[in-house]
């Protein structure tokens, strides 16, 4: 091993708690092989148990990676064996988005992956405990207001999009499943800190967030859909003893600071940061 991997050291984790809040309707598309007879095209991806939509973690960490490479300047363009132009993800293993978001199994530098984001499901769900609570139980929260605004099993709307023959101005219909405006989803993101200032590289995390604000989220995103916004942020820093030696967790106090773009602008104020 060498010098530079020998420098790893596990330090402790920070658990990003945070809402997705639905400004415009979301569609992050699911499959539409062996669901419903005479379902609708497009469909949003929903988790197989329960039936609820949800927002995979990898959906969000894609976005907020492509974003923050285009933001870094780091956006490789190439071609492919047609000739085309692409833009492919950056693979360096050693700037910032690759060292917090990963790389490909073949990058020479070998990083640990700072950053894991998990799948988000609706709010009221799961219990404070972070119990998933029956169907009988879900009084409040985003699956309640499903059931009163939409009727009990209906979780999304279609939108009826129109592609206009322009010589004839015949309407070409196509429809899109998306989960409506309002609907929150709670996601939990873990960031894990392996070297002195992989603190101070978890500002690029919300970064990323408030990039995803001003984009968009999952299909249709330059047609209206997919605005997103980050709300009621709780941040856990659980030290590596919270693991070993019954050491306790400490909640980051924000002091009023609940947007990303708030907590990414005073983030020296609010984490510990290193030299
Ligand atoms: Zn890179």
């Amino acid at each position: 091993m060498s010098e530079k991997q020998n420098s790893y050291q596990f330090s402790g984790k920070y658990i990003i708690k945070v809402d997705i809040r639905c400004i415009t309707g979301l569609h992050v598309g699911g499959t539409d092989e062996g669901f419903e007879i005479g379902g609708i095209d497009n469909p949003v991806i929903k988790d197989p148990i329960t039936g609820f939509p949800y927002i995979p973690g990898s959906s969000l960490k894609g976005k907020m990676r492509s974003l923050l490479e285009w933001a870094d300047s780091i956006v490789k363009f190439g071609t492919d064996k047609n000739g085309n132009p692409t833009g492919s993800l950056c693979d360096c293993g050693t700037c910032d988005v690759c060292i917090i978001f990963g790389c490909s199994a073949k990058t020479a530098a070998k990083e640990p992956t700072r950053l894991t984001i998990r799948d988000a499901f609706p709010k009221g769900l799961f219990d404070n405990k972070g119990k998933r609570r029956n169907e009988d139980e879900i009084t409040d929260g985003t699956i309640a207001d499903w059931r009163h605004n939409l009727g009990e099993k209906v979780y999304t709307e279609a939108k009826t999009e129109n592609a206009i023959d322009r010589l004839t101005s015949a309407a070409n219909p196509r429809t899109m499943e998306r989960v409506p405006a309002d609907s929150v989803f709670e996601v939990e993101m873990i960031y894990d800190l392996y070297k002195n200032d992989d603190v101070n590289k978890l500002k690029r995390v919300f970064e990323g967030m408030a990039l995803v604000e001003d984009s968009s989220l999952g299909g249709g995103g330059s047609r209206g859909s997919g605005k997103v916004k980050f709300e009621n942020f709780c941040i856990i820093k659980r030290d590596v003893t919270f693991y070993t030696t019954e050491g306790k967790e400490t909640e980051v106090e924000l002091n009023g600071k609940n947007t990303a773009k708030e907590i990414s602008d005073n983030f020296n104020k609010l984490f510990v940061t290193r030299a």
